[in-house]
């Protein structure tokens, strides 16, 4: 580097990647530093490919979060399943997320052994090391190093952010020289309208119970912008499976629906800086999740 800012740019892929609810979309969301992707206790929250875009001076980082390597028993888990492979290729670097609770390590290997053979750089991260004690940290670090494929291990907590700032350096250190893929504002490749999708289907997520989350879609079908009024105008449904599920969703006297529609209403203004007026709507669709014909039309193929 000199004085006149000539040191090389460097920029490349990320893929995030682990089973369901390790913590991969919160630590997208905190290497962005927005909150982008869904969050939720329950697993496979995550659906599709999210892209998160974090420049500095230096370098831009884009990550892509994917959805959990497991069992492909419907349609939809195959086409999760699906997505999670693809997103090894092609990419400078694979950051492997497992639970530093778990004590199932050759369950977990198995993600990373897949990303290895797949000639991937890779970062494993045993993550919520705010949940477990240090002393059984380090057999942990030491038995995953010793694993083929493993370039490096850095244990994180995503929810607190303790040592990603380590992480994040160490991944510039793996990118190549290359150009700004996205604007140096970018957070996310995705269009505003997914995202408010996905913030609705969290809420829908974490306020539900049972097998509602799984039988659950939402589309956005309207939003229009309305500058005069510093307000953007929001219409999505939200699809189930059932008539029991409506039910469910709507709730006694429309309360569910309507502490869906305001939390979720609340994340959207703050990832859009406006105000919001969201309408939301429940819709019987039976059998969604098997039929590849609706799944084409929410997006999903
Ligand atoms: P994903 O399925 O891998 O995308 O996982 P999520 O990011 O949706 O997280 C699953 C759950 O784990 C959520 O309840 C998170 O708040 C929680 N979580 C994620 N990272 C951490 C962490 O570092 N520490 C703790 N204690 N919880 C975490
Ligand atoms: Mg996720």
């Amino acid at each position: 580097m000199n004085e006149n800012n000539e040191a090389p740019f460097h920029s490349g892929f990320i893929s995030i990647i682990g089973r369901p609810n390790v913590g991969k979309s919160t630590l997208l969301n905190r290497l962005v530093g927005e909150k982008i992707a869904a969050v939720s206790r329950k697993p496979q929250t995550t659906r599709n490919r999210i892209m998160g875009v974090s420049t500095t001076a230096h370098a831009q980082r884009i990550y892509v979060d994917t959805p959990g390597l497991h069992g492909a028993h419907t349609e939809l888990n195959r086409y999760m399943v699906r997505q999670a492979l693809e997103s090894l290729k092609d990419v400078d670097l694979v950051l492997v997320l497992l639970d530093a609770r778990s004590r199932e390590l050759e369950r977990e290997a198995m993600v990373w052994d897949a990303s290895g053979a797949a000639g991937a750089r890779v970062i494993v991260c045993p993550n919520k090391v705010d949940r477990v004690a240090r002393v059984t940290l380090l057999p942990l670090i030491e038995a995953i190093a010793r694993r083929t494929g493993v370039t490096e291990v850095v244990p994180i907590s995503a929810l607190t952010g303790e040592n990603v700032d380590t992480l994040e350096k160490l991944i510039d250190g793996h990118l190549p020289e290359g150009p700004h893929y996205f604007p140096d504002d970018a957070l996310t490749d995705q269009p505003e309208r997914f995202i408010a999708a996905e913030f609705i289907r969290e809420k829908v997520f974490i306020l539900t119970n049972q097998e509602i989350p799984y039988s659950t879609a939402v589309v956005v079908e309207g939003f229009r912008e309305e500058p005069n009024r510093g307000l953007v105008v929001i219409d999505a449904g939200i699809l189930v499976e059932r008539d029991s599920q409506k039910g469910i969703i709507i709730g006694r006297q429309g309360r569910m629906l309507k502490r869906i529609g305001t939390e979720a209403r609340r994340d959207i203004e703050r990832f859009l800086g406006v105000r919001v007026f969201l309408e939301l709507r429940v819709r019987v669709e039976k059998n969604w999740t098997e039929r590849a014909a609706a799944m084409r039309k929410l997006g999903y193929s």
